[in-house]
């Protein structure tokens, strides 16, 4: 069967993308092919189609990490024709035929049962982006963080990570403080339950300290370099820090006061390679318990035709909220 893709080439000129007809037999060898409804658009994403090697190392490719579709064809005995699955992660979109094509075709072992309490549509306003926020959430909650202990601050508020999370924690009841680079998306902001909204400069005036007032309960990073590293020795005794992004640069800079004076912790997410059963129960959890009926408001249905400048907007740190792509 033949189906649309946004193939992104190396050609003379540099990186070119466009949307072209492909065959099933173009796609790699694997047990299960999917009618893909919806895909998102993520950073990672915007990296791929943008010929970045670190996230793709060869073209011509189909970028696209996350999907939500319809079992075509399965060789493996848990899925059949017509079951609804999501895939995000793993190797999907980075070396793999990915979620910007109508098809793809993928391991078993990355495949997950759509809760009957999420639609297609939903999973993927949620998308690796949201998972990740949840994901985030999850770690925080384990480290012993409560709604009633004190202000949580999240990073890249606007983003795709940061806007969920922003969102998820106001809806368990946290008081959220969203830090962002864009303070005309403040209204967007305390829409989704900011109870303050500050800028990075407030938080990078303190770069270099080693200890500084308390003022966070915690934090969900999701840019790294400066920005967490101003953040962390501003949190509460026996709070924690997650970490999942790198936009604001891959490096941390931090003394151990913090960890040892304050028993800050730093806990890392990652949603990618985690096992199956980790992301099943994550996507199960996002349909019930942590169920966010205002991610519809915070996510923009674009069509193929609109897909190169919402990656372009991503890529420049322009974006905001979660990003659904149509693939019908
Ligand atoms: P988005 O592009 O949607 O959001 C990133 C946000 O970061 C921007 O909207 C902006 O928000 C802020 N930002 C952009 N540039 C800078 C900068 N130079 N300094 C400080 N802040 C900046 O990306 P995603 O939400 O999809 O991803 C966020 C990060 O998380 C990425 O690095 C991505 O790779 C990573 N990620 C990691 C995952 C994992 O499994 N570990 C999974 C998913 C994402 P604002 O203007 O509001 O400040």
């Amino acid at each position: 069967m033949t189906f649309l893709a946004y193939r992104v080439e190396e050609t003379e000129q540099g990186i070119q993308a466009a949307w072209q007809t492909l065959n099933d037999d173009d796609l790699p060898a694997g047990d299960v092919l999917i009618d893909v409804a919806y895909s998102s658009v993520n950073y990672k994403d915007a990296l791929s189609a943008s010929g970045n090697k670190g996230v793709t190392r060869a073209y011509p490719h189909t970028p696209g990490i996350d999907v939500a579709g319809t079992v075509l064809a399965s060789n493996d005995p848990q899925f059949k024709t017509g079951d609804e699955v999501v895939v995000f992660g793993y190797d999907l979109g980075m070396n793999t035929a990915g979620g910007f094509g109508q098809h793809v075709r993928v391991p078993a072992g990355w495949v997950l049962h759509k809760p009957q309490t999420l639609s297609m549509a939903q999973a993927m306003a949620w998308g690796t982006a949201g998972f990740t926020a949840a994901l985030s959430l999850q770690k925080l909650e384990r480290a012993g963080i409560r709604p009633d202990a004190g202000p949580v601050v999240v990073t890249g508020a606007t983003g795709g990570v940061g806007s969920v999370a922003v969102a998820l924690l106001a809806k368990q009841g946290y008081e959220v403080v969203a830090l962002s680079g864009k303070p005309e998306q403040e209204n967007f902001l305390k829409g989704l339950g900011a109870s303050r909204v500050i800028g990075r400069d407030e938080v990078l005036a303190l770069k270099g300290k080693a200890m500084a007032k308390p003022l966070y309960q915690a934090a969900i990073d999701t840019v790294g370099g400066d920005l967490v590293s101003a953040l962390i020795p501003q949190i509460q005794p026996e709070g924690a820090v997650t970490t999942c992004g790198m936009i604001a640069g891959v490096k941390i800079e931090a003394s151990v006061f913090p960890f040892i004076l304050r028993g800050v912790s730093l806990l890392g997410v990652d949603s990618v390679e985690i096992p199956l059963a980790d992301k099943q129960a994550v996507l199960n959890k996002v349909a019930d318990a942590w169920q966010l009926p205002q991610l519809e408001g915070m996510t923009t249905e674009i069509g193929r035709s609109e897909l190169p400048a919402v990656l372009a907007a991503i890529l420049a740190g322009q974006g905001v909220g979660r990003y659904r792509v149509n693939l019908q």
